[in-house]
């Protein structure tokens, strides 16, 4: 994806409050992100570790979108595949998380859920580029190619469902 500054992560978020995206943790080291590599921007919020981030493209536009971890029951909710990238993680690293849906549908209260890599780092374990603590992917049949364009629908798919 092009390379974004604050400004644009700042006013890309689709579910949440224009205040809660001005204060909202955004990574410092923007100018050295991988970004010719990354499907989506994702990070985790320091300052609240229910909370965590991702900004990717849609319609030419970034798309932001706040996820929480329902924290009490994390145990409980964990699987071992990513939905997104489908790396797998046995030790844990895989959560759900749970997202507000856009506009009115959100302000009533609906989310949707995802099991994703933790760290928020599908896109460089798509690319070889971060190997899961496993010590390595399942061997795919599919080219690098269709990886990255799988993982874009499973990302797509995800951002339809805010916005139904
Ligand atoms: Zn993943």
């Amino acid at each position: 994806m092009r390379t974004l500054t604050e400004h644009d992560i700042r006013t890309s978020f689709v579910n949440c409050s224009r205040g809660e995206a001005r204060r909202l943790a955004v990574p410092r080291d923007l100018d050295s992100r991988p970004w010719d590599d990354l499907d989506f921007l994702g990070w985790r919020d320091p300052g609240a570790p229910d909370r965590s981030y991702l900004v990717t493209e849609r319609d030419g536009r970034p798309v932001g979108v706040t996820l929480r971890f329902p924290a009490s029951r994390r145990g409980f909710l964990h699987r071992s595949m990513c939905s997104l990238c489908l790396t797998t993680h046995p030790g844990g690293g895989v959560s759900l998380m749970t997202a507000r849906k856009a506009g009115a549908a959100g302000r009533e209260g609906n989310s949707v859920g995802l099991y994703m890599c933790t760290d928020l780092a599908c896109s460089l374990y798509v690319r070889g580029r971060k190997v899961p603590e496993s010590g390595g992917r399942f061997e795919e049949s599919l080219t690098l190619e269709e990886q990255i364009a799988r993982t874009a629908g499973n990302l797509t798919a995800f951002l339809d469902k805010l916005f139904e």
